[in-house]
């Protein structure tokens, strides 16, 4: 499912909201600051994100049909993957983004983030649309990653 492009939302209902509030409770469990509606297996494009790791209630935030607009500059820096637990490596991404979403309440706004908000906005639109952050690594390290995953999952310790 990690692989497939989501759905788009169509229905801001309380099915809605109640998916919402179980992804930013399996977030801030992991502990983690951004979860895609993907990675709990459901086929909906839409993430949950907080940068503050629960600190800050202002960087709570969900994005739904998420699309990003512009984007700008460059960024190096480790990321890791809640569905990918204990693989952290350099990906370049952009240093500021501008995504456009709906809120839980339907209505359309844009985010325009640096740095981390950037990083995990960009990170989990990816997940919206198929893409996982190994994606980006060169054929030959994520050759190395998959198998590393393969010897986990034979022995019970992959979470998917
Ligand atoms: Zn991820």
């Amino acid at each position: 499912m990690l692989e497939m492009p989501a759905d788009a939302v169509t229905e801001f209902d309380e099915e809605l909201k109640k998916l919402v509030n179980n992804m930013f409770e399996t977030m801030y469990a992991a502990p983690g600051v951004g979860l895609a509606a993907v990675q709990v297996g459901v086929a909906k494009r839409l993430f949950v994100m907080d940068c503050s790791g629960g600190k800050d209630p202002a960087q709570r935030v969900v994005m739904i049909n998420p699309e990003v607009v512009s984007v700008e500059g460059k960024q190096d820096g480790d990321e890791g993957c809640l569905s990918f637990p204990g693989i952290f490596f350099n990906v370049e991404r952009n240093l500021r983004a501008i995504v456009r979403a709906h809120g839980i309440d339907g209505k359309e706004f844009e985010l325009d983030g640096n740095e981390l908000t950037a990083r995990c906005m960009l990170h989990e639109t990816d997940h919206c649309d198929g893409i996982v952050f190994i994606d980006k690594m060169t054929p030959l390290k994520r050759e190395i990653v998959k198998r590393r995953i393969k010897k986990l999952q034979k022995a019970g310790e992959w979470p998917v």
